[in-house]
């Protein structure tokens, strides 16, 4: 059994490849096809792919992270594919004061015609070994803190559509993430409940952790809890906050133009 994670899209290059605040990431999975975790910020997900001669064409199916402008701009370049995500992903949202708009550039009637989208709240099989989780459970205190985020109601936006990917192999999980606004152990808890599989090879994504504090702390002792053996932040997660997470789990960056295998 083979599962590759491509990054097409974060925020740290590797040499001759560009990088940008977003994730758009392949997951390929032997015997069962390929998905397209998010689409990034733009079409960089597009150039990086074509740098490393992946035909992007025969991948009918993406999953959503969330409604975010750096997961989802980059759908604008895609067509002829069907999009899985949270019924919520085209709420209008804003930074926390109000003025900047951080949600997806376009509108469902604007994109109908290019894309379809599968909208579900609950866990879905999107094939044999990867499961979109759908809306996640706020399980642990820790992970609630306050939201950046608004509404156009100027009311908290608590993202209810971050969700994640959970891939099968060899019985055990590879959890993906976009953001983790719903919280990485909520994830991976949920995760668990969802497959009924309990062993974690490895949680890697953005993981919205910025400082070393009480939430960074904690959700580093619960993943050495549930014995996760590979843990590697990205995108949003600060490099204070990697290099901690380092320190547990010695990992290397995730860097656009690589490829994380597992067989
Ligand atoms: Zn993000
Ligand atoms: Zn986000």
């Amino acid at each position: 059994m083979k599962t590759s994670i491509t990054i097409l899209s974060d925020n740290q290059p590797s040499e001759g490849f560009e990088s940008e605040h977003g994730l758009s990431w392949l997951v390929e999975t032997s015997g069962s096809g390929s998905i397209l975790l998010d689409a990034g910020a733009s079409d960089l997900f597009l150039r990086n792919a074509q740098k490393m001669n992946i035909d992007l064409s025969s991948v009918k199916e993406i999953a959503l992270s969330h409604g975010h402008w750096d997961h989802g701009n980059g759908l604008t370049f895609l067509k002829s594919k069907r999009v899985t995500c949270h019924p919520e992903v085209f709420r209008k949202r804003f930074s926390r004061n109000g003025t900047r708009s951080v949600g997806l550039s376009f509108t469902e009637e604007q994109i109908r015609g290019k894309l379809t989208f599968r909208k579900t709240s609950t866990p879905l099989f999107l094939n044999e070994r990867v499961v979109f989780l759908g809306e996640i459970p706020r399980k642990f205190e820790f992970e609630n803190s306050p939201t950046y985020f608004t509404l156009d109601n100027g009311n908290p936006d608590l993202l209810p559509d971050d969700s994640a990917l959970a891939v099968i192999h060899n019985d055990e999980l590879i959890v993906l993430t976009g953001c983790a606004h719903s919280g990485v152990c909520n994830i991976v808890d949920y995760a668990k409940q969802v497959t009924g599989i309990t062993k974690i090879n490895t949680v890697m994504g953005g993981f919205h952790l910025k400082h070393i504090n009480h939430q960074t702390e904690e959700t580093i002792s619960c993943l050495k809890s549930m014995g996760v053996d590979h843990v590697l932040p990205s995108h949003c997660t600060s490099f204070e906050v990697v290099n901690e997470f380092q320190k547990h789990w010695a990992e290397s960056v995730i860097t656009t133009g690589r490829v994380i295998t597992f067989s």
